[in-house]
């Protein structure tokens, strides 16, 4: 089971969002084939529903530097934070931390004949990207995640919490 290690570093780490927020009701999941097709774009359907990959540096939220919170596109989960994305060179949105320890779940997968940690919504089972183990120093890891599987609120937008900036 590497990759539970994986997904939970040696060191304690301090989430930044507020743990006891809970934005989605889960009473509305899952969700059939059909309504999915309804509520989400053909490439969000293919990416997060049929766990598809968005062509390299074609996301929308590829090179979004604002601050700001990174929701589930299917139910609105909060999954990340701005002051987590960074630039790996991938071609995709890369996030060395999730905003809580829960948002995500992890899975084993074997497709296209490579072992990998696919990285899934915890709410809604929408397929999300996948995590390595060649992220940046804070954790080790690098969550690679569809722009298409995203939705972005800017800090403006979004509930203002109080956070010191430099
Ligand atoms: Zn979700």
């Amino acid at each position: 089971m590497d990759f539970v290690t994986l997904a939970s570093p040696m060191h304690p780490i301090t989430y930044m969002s507020d743990l006891t927020k809970t934005p989605v009701p889960q009473e509305k999941l899952p969700r059939t084939d059909a309504e999915w097709r309804e509520l989400l774009s053909p490439l969000q359907f293919q990416v997060l529903r049929e766990k598809g990959t968005e062509p390299a540096y074609s996301g929308a939220l590829y090179r979004n530097h604002t601050d700001g919170d990174y929701h589930c596109a299917g139910c609105g989960a909060l999954l990340f934070k701005s002051e987590t994305k960074y630039e790996s060179g991938s071609g995709w949105p890369s996030f060395w931390l999730p905003a809580t320890p829960t948002a995500l779940t992890t899975h084993e997968d074997g497709s296209y004949g490579m072992v990998r940690v696919e990285v899934t919504c915890a709410n809604c089972g929408g397929h999300l990207g996948h995590v390595f183990p060649d992220g940046p120093k804070q954790t080790g890891l690098r969550y690679c995640i569809n722009s298409a599987s995203l939705s972005f609120a800017d800090q403006g937008s979004a509930e203002k919490t109080s956070t010191t900036k430099e």
